[in-house]
């Protein structure tokens, strides 16, 4: 049993409190997690403040790229830590995990160092009143100390998406990462450790949201800027303790996100790309599709080939052969999921697959499993066709125009993401520039390059972050003036 604990100037500290983290396969007890109080994370955001005095302000860029890519070798050297541990605390198939979060979460570092060597900044010549010049060069300094929160769905490379950057222009940071998921952030610590990061750069409190580690971040006046990736609402409750100070924030939120397939996209493709934004990591990845719309021509036969891919998933134990279907991330999630297979059921949906418990042998089903779910039959109206539910299902509805489909994607209070499909470029560019997300994929889906923007319109988000936009949030750029 591992004991995780948080990570304050480079010391690791219990507290007076724990709470256990299960593992959603079986139920298992995998460790107990130090909640930090108050003054913990008090001393956690001194400890960040202090830093941008010490030692790690004064490392020239070269020395800082170099020591975020030794951030990136410790990861991979203990890669079969962060996966064991990224898998216990979610349960995602190891083929996942292993192709995606991990990588993914050494990657953020080694991106960021990069563009930080390599970025320019602006400069302009200007005519003066009295006839000379002057010269304007911009300066990016570090915004100072960062507060993270996380959610735990993505645990490490969510995070590390943040701490990278970050940690790039020369901020400190206190993360603060999911209850459900303390493990990959904690091993982080230790490899801070490792390479040599400067006690205070990186630290790392434990515990929940309200009257917990989060409520005590955000509100800390010592805070400079807040990162946070999760829930709308979470969002708003953040965005409120951000105002004492005028803070700035940067929010990935929720979504609600269409898929839209039009009748003359390679059927096949399409099917495979759908059936993996809906269902894959359990349908708990915010840019997965929730809500797809098919064009008429082959709706049914859509419906028919996506519950196919449905029920070919393998649940199992992480690490089993095939294995490509994991459970939820808790029971409380569980809960919440299995909230809306019943209101689809009471608002009339037509269930093509799925919408209850799996089957499974002991001890899984003691683990947080759902079925993969597939509804049609319901209006726009419908609760599962208008909330985020976070969980491996879908509704399919049909469309006959491009004109039609376009304001059905549209009509939902979020913005983060849409795929859709065609092999017509005219309509594929026009119903990606009139959809309003922050991304759009077009014959794809979760295709990133870590220099695009990232982020959601409407209620999705606010800011940008991924390549140069993540500057805007993690420095300020100062402007001088020299009169020459
Ligand atoms: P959540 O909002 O419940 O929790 C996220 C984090 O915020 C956790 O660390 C939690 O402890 C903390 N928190 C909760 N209440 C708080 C408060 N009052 N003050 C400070 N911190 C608080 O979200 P979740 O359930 O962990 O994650 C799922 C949600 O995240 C979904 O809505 C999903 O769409 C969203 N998400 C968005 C993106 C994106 O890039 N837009 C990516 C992943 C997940």
């Amino acid at each position: 049993m591992t004991d995780f604990r948080n990570f304050i100037n480079g010391r690791w500290e219990t507290s007076g409190k724990t709470f256990e983290k299960r593992n959603p396969v079986d139920n298992s007890l995998v460790g107990m997690v130090h909640e930090a109080d108050a003054a913990q994370v008090d001393a956690a955001v001194r400890a960040a403040k202090e830093a941008l005095q010490g030692p790690w302000a004064r490392l020239k860029v070269q020395e800082r790229v170099d020591m975020l890519h030794a951030i990136v070798d410790g990861i991979q050297r203990r890669f079969d830590d962060f996966l064991q541990a990224e898998i216990n605390d979610t349960g995602k198939p190891y083929s996942l995990a292993s192709h995606v979060d991990i990588p993914r979460g050494a990657a953020n570092f080694k991106v960021f160092a990069d563009l930080i060597r390599n970025v320019p900044t602006e400069s302009f010549e200007m005519d003066t009143p009295d006839g000379g010049r002057a010269i304007n060069y911009g300066v990016r300094v570090p915004r100072g100390v960062i507060g993270v929160v996380c959610p735990w769905n993505l645990p490490l490379l969510l995070m590390t998406w943040k701490v990278g950057p970050a940690l790039a222009c020369g901020n400190t940071v206190v993360v603060k990462p999911s209850e459900e998921t303390p493990a990959t952030a904690t091993l982080l610590g230790e490899v801070m450790n490792e390479v040599g990061v400067p006690h205070g750069v990186y630290n790392l409190v434990h515990g929940f949201g309200p009257d917990s580690a989060g409520q005590f971040l955000t509100e800390h006046p010592l805070v400079d800027g807040i990162t946070f990736t999760g829930e709308t609402g979470t969002g708003e409750v953040i965005m409120r303790a951000a105002a004492k100070g005028v803070r700035p924030v940067s929010f990935e939120l929720g979504g609600k996100n269409p898929g839209i397939v039009f009748a003359d996209a390679d059927f096949d493709k399409a099917v495979a790309g759908i059936a993996r934004s809906a269902f894959e990591n359990s349908g708990q990845v915010c840019l997965g599709t929730e809500r797809v719309y098919v064009q008429r021509p082959i709706f049914d036969k859509f419906v028919v080939a996506l519950k196919a891919k449905a029920e070919s998933f393998k649940m199992g134990r992480p690490f089993d052969e095939g294995m490509n279907f994991g459970p939820l991330v808790s029971h409380v999630h569980r809960k919440k999921v299995l909230s809306y297979y019943e209101k689809a059921h009471a608002e009339g949906a037509t269930v093509v697959t799925g919408g209850g418990v799996p089957d499974l042998p002991a001890p899984l089903n003691e683990g947080a499993w759902v079925q993969p779910t597939i509804w049609t039959g319901l209006p726009e109206t419908a609760s599962v066709v208008r909330e985020e539910i976070f969980g491996p299902c879908c509704h399919i509805t049909p469309f006959d125009t491009e004109e039609e489909v376009i304001q059905l994607g549209n009509a939902t209070k979020y913005g983060l993401a849409a795929t859709v499909w065609t092999q017509d470029l005219g309509v594929a560019h026009r119903v990606s520039s009139a959809l309003n997300v922050g991304i759009c994929w077009v014959n794809s889906w979760f295709l990133r390059d870590l220099r695009t923007s990232f982020g959601g319109a409407q209620q999705s988000g606010i800011g940008r972050e991924g390549g140069v936009h993540s500057l805007e949030f993690y420095t300020e750029l100062r402007n001088v003036c020299i009169k020459l």
